[in-house]
């Protein structure tokens, strides 16, 4: 086990920066809110809102993917980084095949994410585009010759993204409970995006309990031969439970992959959720929310005020979607309580004057 622990000097310079421009920029925050991003300069103290990085294997992101660490300066002046406009702000996200056995659920859980995604980049609209099955993309599959599920090849989603895509967009997301492979040579992977092209699909299949065992529901019984472009084979085909377990690893998935898209790269400063992940058990440690670098990267970005941003989630969390109706089922928030928690305590440092 290695704990990855910067000084505050580090910190405050890759949070700040030394350029006048950026010390004024950082300055336009509150008091309150510098107190809340200046708890990131002593991450993993008593009391702490903030984390240091451990790393607990070799195979941990960092160890297995050395890269560049990004500081605000660098994240502020890169010219090729993505900026929501008045005339492309809205994030679209489009779900590809089946979420679900039953429909109702299915469709809350994608209200769900939409709603999550609505108020973590607070200040974007998020709309949900109309649901499309795996035929209507015209996509390539095949059956995994190890997992025996059935995949879905990313290059061909995001041609079918690309021309989906409305012209108020900022960027459009795929997403699908069915598993993902970008060529012939690869075994998985857990999603793809173009940035410069504000595009991206990432899958949930992994995120089933179940996923890795040899009980997964998801492997095809019968090794029938798949024929091309007949997509008989997706109808009612196996989608994981959904649980509040997965519900927290696809929010959690959802934000970082849109985060690249606004630009930030993953984070080696503290715990956040734009670490990089190799594996399940190291997504699932990794937190829900941003670290204070990365929340001043995208609040440049947004515009944002930090309070309102964690008031809305605390509400996305809170708001049971009608418990009292019996014809909507309940959001399954209890792997968020934790999270829920911290959301308190950053909001009293945001609220005491
Ligand atoms: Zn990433
Ligand atoms: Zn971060």
């Amino acid at each position: 086990m290695k704990v990855i622990q910067h000084s505050s000097e580090t910190l405050r310079t890759a949070l700040v920066s030394s350029s006048p421009d950026l010390v004024d920029l950082y300055n336009k925050y509150t008091k309150e809110e510098k107190r809340l991003l200046g708890e990131g300069l002593r991450p993993g103290q008593p009391g702490s809102l903030f984390q240091p990085i451990t790393l607990l294997s070799d195979s941990d992101w960092i160890s297995a993917h050395p890269e560049e660490p990004q500081d605000f300066q660098s994240f502020y002046r890169d010219p090729h980084r993505k900026i929501p406009s008045a005339t492309h702000r809205t994030i679209y996200l489009q779900t590809i095949g089946s979420f679900g056995d039953s429909g109702v659920e299915a469709d809350l859980y994608v209200d769900w994410l939409r709603d999550f995604c609505q108020a973590f980049y607070h200040g974007l609209p998020v709309q949900l585009l109309p649901p499309v099955s795996v035929s209507e993309t015209r996509c390539s599959f095949r059956i995994n010759s190890s997992s025996h599920n059935l995949q879905i090849l990313t290059g061909d989603l995001l041609r079918f993204l690309k021309m989906r895509k409305p012209k108020d967009a900022f960027c459009i997301v795929g997403l699908t409970m069915i598993d993902l492979y970008p060529k012939d040579s690869w075994n998985f992977v857990f999603g793809q995006a173009s940035l410069r092209e504000g595009m991206g699909v990432f899958s949930f299949a992994r995120y089933d309990d179940n996923f890795y065992s040899s009980s997964y529901a998801g492997r095809l019984r019968t090794r029938r031969a798949l024929k091309p472009r007949d997509y008989s084979v997706f109808e009612g085909h196996y989608t994981p439970p959904i649980t509040s377990t997965l519900l927290l690893r696809s929010c959690k998935t959802m934000t970082h992959e849109l985060g690249h898209i606004f630009g930030i790269t993953h984070c080696q400063w503290m715990d956040c959720v734009m670490q990089g992940s190799n594996h399940l058990e190291e997504s699932d440690r990794r937190p829900l929310d941003f670290c204070p670098i990365c929340l001043h990267k995208l609040q440049v970005s947004v515009g944002f005020k930090i309070a309102e941003r964690y008031q809305a989630l605390l509400r996305w969390i809170e708001d049971d979607h009608g418990q009292t109706s019996a014809s909507r089922s309940a959001k399954p928030t209890e792997a968020f309580h934790s999270y829920g928690l911290w959301l308190r305590r950053c909001l009293d440092v945001l609220e005491t004057h």
